[in-house]
């Protein structure tokens, strides 16, 4: 049994949410207060956090705000590694079953509405695009993926005609952004 910080209520364990970083490894609130305190602060701060955050994009303009954003989380990373990495590394023990679960959709949706043919195409196109330069920048790195111009993500397929080669920089840049809307 562990006191709730908020209700003062004494309840079993099962009651609170894992909580890596704190000393029992669970939260000092109850989940049902815990809930009700998001539910408040998110109705307390979080138009003033729109705001802010809407204000800032519209002042930096759109792919400046990205980039901002892009090296603020570098930054946050370098700052939080050895933490991020920890619960990361949790996280990942935690929910196999769920990241099998990912990368199947993620394998199902690679191959929707391609043929066997299609299959064999792709593989064959891979082979001889491997010694290939960036498609994006035209250089050769060390670091060298085959990248799809759709995303997965967005709806693009393993078809031989989706795969490029990309250098990670650029494969990093561009990101989930579509490839047509991906500007040096
Ligand atoms: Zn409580
Ligand atoms: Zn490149």
């Amino acid at each position: 049994m562990k006191t709730c910080s908020r209700c003062k209520v004494s309840k079993p364990l099962e009651s609170y949410s894992k909580l890596a970083s704190s000393r029992d490894g669970l939260q000092s609130k109850c989940k049902q207060c815990f809930s009700e305190y998001n539910r408040q602060r998110y109705q307390a701060k979080g138009e003033e956090i729109r705001a802010k955050v809407n204000a800032r994009a519209r002042r930096l303009g759109k792919d400046l705000y990205e980039k901002y954003q892009r090296e603020y989380l570098k930054e946050y990373y370098q700052k939080n590694k050895e933490r991020i990495n920890k619960r990361n590394a949790e996280y990942a023990k935690n929910n196999r079953e769920v990241r099998r679960g990912i990368k199947a959709r993620y394998r199902t949706q690679l191959v929707q509405g391609m043929s066997a043919l299609d299959r064999r195409k792709s593989t064959l196109h891979r082979k001889r695009i491997k010694d290939n330069p960036c498609y994006y920048c035209g250089r050769y790195r060390t670091d060298m993926h085959d990248d799809h111009y759709y995303p997965i993500g967005l709806g693009g397929t393993d078809h031989w005609f989706n795969i490029v080669r990309a250098c990670s920089e650029c494969n990093f840049k561009k990101s989930k952004r579509l490839a047509r809307d991906f500007i040096f």
